[in-house]
């Protein structure tokens, strides 16, 4: 106990000098302990929660080297210039380098030269690299990324199931850490079974992300809304998600032509071109990336202000995923879903493209509906992402565009009770459409066929048009009164909830629609620091949020520091990061604070 704690205390130590961190964020510090304390140890934690500190602390603190099995190369650069850029000794050892340069890397290593190696998993599969592994001292073996492992997961890559036999290979076994933002339980349980964790102690934490505005537009005519957003947030990084490579390419020659500096990103195009637009937008040399889901894994790019999905993801899993590639610096950023009931349809067209087990289609369709329940729902969001992921204590955030949403409540339960009623009479067998037909009035051939307009509920809605009623029942669904069977054509069925409201013992309340959102505005200050961030990053042919990240800017901004002292206070200068750049800064911030 006395050692962890002391650990513990080193821990924050090293947080502080070299990462000019105050405090471990939520669940950071339980994943460290249990390292520390000896434990294999599965962390899950959203996107941008702060994995990497998760294993780079420990990696300081062991004797040895810690080996980072990554999938990326792009993340795995990423990783180690960071790493490098704060004074930590890491490297990398993967295909874009020479047979001579490895063996030098991989010797360096033994000698003690670095403390964080990372390679690809693809290494594992080659004898002589892991005949050249044994001599390395390893204290910990960190996966990143660790639902690779799982054919559950969405990203599944067969290298990663060398790990349990590479483990078992060294003469003196490492404590083991796997990481990933993906909660199922499948995923979990294959992680810990697949790379043989020995009685591993898992940690879901932190999925909760204050900083993240979380909202979704329904009905909005999208190319405008984008384009408002865009035009309103001009020189803020962000990305746009789209669910095909047409709908990308479409987006971007609007954006474009309208005078925007945008990017693209699909697998549609060549890799060459793919990297070049992918670095165009690390150096903030685009501002907006529009891509389909192929863009972002290993995207570390902190400063990324807003994520607008286009259209609704397949599933919540995907979604927070993509959504929290917003706001990595603990800023205030937004993630907007556009939400259309089309797109329901066009994520279950690419369910039932895909060939799959009946028994994977129906888990598809599930996920597919509790997405889409999502983009309904007028709870707060950011707790019904929370439950999905398996808290049932989550709090109202009190900040997503639901709880923000001071629209006037509608009292709603007597059209909720015609169409409870109308879905009873029907008996539970058929419908969205159908049922709306019906309380419409229609002479639809089915309605007629089927003796339909003999209901009592027959036409009992005709001032309502059909898309009205539909959306109705969407958001009755939504909100837990009646559910859909999860099958290609669901049908609406009826919850307790809904025998409660036909009883008169619960009323319905419906909220209307979102305002409109507006960032607040950046000061001057912060402007000029940004640009000196992009001079100094482009001498140094480092992303600038390598250099430092937004909120360090703000921070400085804010603070206005003209001496060490107060600078090193500012969150996100450590030691290294003053000796490098902290003069420039001083420098810049005393000329602002003279001419101010
Ligand atoms: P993940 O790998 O989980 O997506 P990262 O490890 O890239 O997330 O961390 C996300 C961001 O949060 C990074 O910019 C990182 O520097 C920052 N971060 C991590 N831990 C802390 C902390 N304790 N305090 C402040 N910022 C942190």
């Amino acid at each position: 106990m006395v050692m962890i704690m002391l650990h513990l205390h080193q821990a924050e130590e090293l947080l502080q000098r070299y990462y000019g961190y105050p405090a471990f964020r939520q669940g950071q510090q339980q994943i460290i302990e249990s390292i520390l304390s000896g434990h294999d140890t599965l962390g899950i934690m959203p996107t941008g929660g702060g994995k990497s500190i998760c294993y780079q602390i420990p990696a300081l603190l062991f004797d040895g080297i810690t080996l980072v099995i990554s999938p990326l190369i792009s993340l795995m650069k990423d990783q180690v210039d960071a790493l490098v850029s704060m004074g930590v000794p890491a490297t990398q050892i993967n295909s874009s380098l020479s047979y001579h340069e490895v063996q030098e890397r991989m010797s360096d290593a033994r000698g003690g030269r670095y403390k964080l190696v990372y390679i690809a998993p693809e290494r594992l599969e080659s004898e002589q690299f892991r005949e050249m592994i044994q001599e390395m001292p390893i204290s910990l073996l960190a996966v990143d990324e660790a639902h690779c492992v799982s054919q559950w997961g969405h990203d599944f890559r067969p290298s990663y199931l060398a790990v349990a036999s590479l483990v078992q290979s060294l003469r003196t076994r490492p404590i083991v850490v796997a990481l990933t933002a993906t909660a199922t339980p499948e995923v979990k349980e294959d992680i810990c079974r697949l790379l043989a964790l020995q009685e591993g102690q898992v940690f879901v934490t932190g999925f909760g992300r204050d900083n993240l505005m979380l909202a979704v537009r329904r009905g909005e005519d999208r190319r405008s809304f984008v384009f408002d957003y865009v035009t309103a947030n001009h020189g803020q990084a962000g990305i746009i998600y789209a669910s095909t490579r047409k709908e990308v390419e479409n987006l971007y020659e609007f954006l474009r032509q309208k005078g925007h500096r945008v990017g693209k990103y699909h697998a549609g195009l060549s890799e060459d071109e793919r990297i070049s637009n992918q670095d165009a937008f690390l150096f903030d040399d685009v501002n907006v990336m529009i891509a389909t889901n192929a863009f972002g894994m290993g995207i570390d790019k902190s400063n990324v202000r807003y994520v607008i999905h286009y259209n609704m993801p397949k599933n919540l899993e995907a979604y927070y995923q993509e959504a929290g590639r917003a706001g990595r610096d603990g800023e205030r950023s937004e993630c907007i879903l556009l939400f259309q009931a089309q797109d329901i349809q066009t994520q279950k067209y690419f369910i039932e493209q895909n060939e799959q087990t009946d028994e994977r289609k129906e888990q598809d369709y599930k996920k597919l509906y509790a997405m889409s329940d999502y983009c309904r729902t007028s709870r707060c969001l950011q707790q019904y992402i929370l439950e999905y992921f398996g808290d049932p204590h989550a709090k109202e955030c009190g900040t997503c565009g639901n709880c923000t949403d001071d629209a006037e409540l509608i009292d709603s339960t007597v059209e909720a009770q015609k169409i409870f009623s109308c879905v009873k009479r029907m008996k539970e067998r058929f419908g969205a459409v159908m049922v709306a037909q019906v309380l419409r009035g229609s002479s639809n051939k089915k309605v007629l066929q089927f003796g339909f307009s003999a209901l009592p509920t027959y036409g009992i809605m005709k001032d309502y048009t059909e898309k009205e009623i539909v959306e109705m029942i969407q958001w009755l669904i939504a909100e837990g009164y009646m559910s859909l069977t999860e099958s290609q054509y669901p049908v609406v069925m009826l919850g307790e909830r809904a025998v409660r409201v036909l009883k008169g013992e619960e009323q319905v309340w419906h909220k209307q629609r979102a305002k409109p959102i507006k960032r607040q505005e950046d000061s001057q200050l912060f402007d000029i620091l940004r640009q000196l961030r992009k001079t100094i990053a482009e001498r140094e042919g480092l992303p600038p949020y390598v250099i430092f990240h937004d909120s360090t800017l703000r921070e400085m901004s804010e603070i206005v520091p003209t001496d060490k002292a107060t600078m090193l206070t500012i969150k996100g200068v450590g030691e290294a990061k003053w000796e490098k750049y902290g003069e420039e800064f001083i420098a810049c911030v005393t000329e602002y604070s003279q001419k101010a």
